[in-house]
């Protein structure tokens, strides 16, 4: 209790002095390390490192708490762990930090030349994916894609092959065409780009799902559970098209509905607005279909 006080009263005091240094450098300096922190903790939620994040927050704790509490031997322990830990941490993440300054010294230039915006890429991607489920239904070609959104699905992703490329129906077909070397297996895609395809994903355990229902549905049905993705399946055995949220399965779905809710889940749903410009593009696309 005695310790807490203490702290309390060491805390108040540094604020009341920093009241009176505080200068505008002070306020950069600030926000700088908060968007730092920022983008360290939203990268670690896109990777797997949530127990490497534990573990860091919790050395940082002990270090910190046998510092105030003149712990010498301890906290001399916990420096040089700190300190050897930096190093660590650059050796681990030597990939990572690497696109990350790839992607800061070319994102202006990206943006004004080469990439398409979010929202285009999810257009791309919901397009693409419902013009390939409505083939891929006539054919009978089975195929799960997983569409996602907040919850990071790197861990799913790292058990298939990487592919990164832009979203079309042919590249989503040739993936599910029949014994092609990447059908077996779901497709994910992020923010309208195909992350990775012929990945394992986790099964549901829901006994209320229809008997009918096999592997495919149930991965479907199982990722939604576990996590906010949209999934669209098309069956094998019969032709069907299916989309599963929230564990949740909407089954005989035709291609157009397939894109109306892709694009309710994806885009109202998120948020997901055309940048400048892309506005009346689209409206000029619009009316255009309409004269048609
Ligand atoms: P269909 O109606 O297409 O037959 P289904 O729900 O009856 O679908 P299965 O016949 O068991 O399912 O489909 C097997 C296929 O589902 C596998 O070849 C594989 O591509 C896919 N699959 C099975 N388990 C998983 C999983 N855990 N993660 C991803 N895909 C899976
Ligand atoms: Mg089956």
């Amino acid at each position: 209790m005695e310790t807490i006080r203490n702290l309390y009263e060491v805390a108040i005091g540094m604020l009341m002095s920093l009241r009176n240094t505080i200068v505008v450098t002070d306020v950069i300096d600030i926000l700088i390390i908060a968007f730092i922190i920022y983008r360290v903790l939203s990268f670690m939620r896109k990777t797997s490192s949530s127990s490497i994040m534990k573990g860091i927050i919790f050395v940082v704790a002990v270090a910190w708490i046998s510092n105030m509490l003149n712990m010498a031997v301890l906290s001399f322990l916990m420096r040089q762990v700190l300190q050897m830990g930096i190093i660590v941490l650059i050796i681990l993440f030597q990939p990572e930090i690497r696109k990350m300054f790839e992607r800061m010294g070319t994102s202006k230039f990206n943006i004004m030349f080469i990439k398409r915006s979010r929202y285009e890429n999810i257009e791309a991607g919901i397009v693409g994916a419902a013009t390939a489920s409505t083939n891929m239904a006539k054919s009978n070609t089975g195929a799960i894609i997983v569409f996602e959104r907040e919850v990071g699905l790197n861990d799913y992703a790292v058990s298939g092959t990487n592919i990164d490329a832009k979203a079309s129906s042919e590249l989503i077909q040739n993936i599910f065409f029949h014994n092609s070397p990447l059908h077996d297996g779901a497709l994910i895609i992020r923010d309208g780009r195909l992350l990775a395809a012929a990945c394992m994903l986790p099964l549901s355990n829901n006994i209320n799902l229809s008997r009918d229902l096999g592997m495919r549905h149930r991965a479907g049905v199982g990722i939604s559970e576990r996590s906010d993705a949209v999934v669209l399946i098309v069956s094998e055995q019969t032709g069907t098209i299916s989309i599963a949220v929230d564990g949740m399965l909407k089954r005989h779905l035709t291609g157009d509905t397939v894109e109306k809710l892709l694009r309710k889940e994806l885009i109202t749903a998120g948020n997901i607005k055309p940048e400048k410009g892309e506005e009346q593009k689209k409206s000029k696309k619009n009316k255009k279909k309409e004269n048609n």
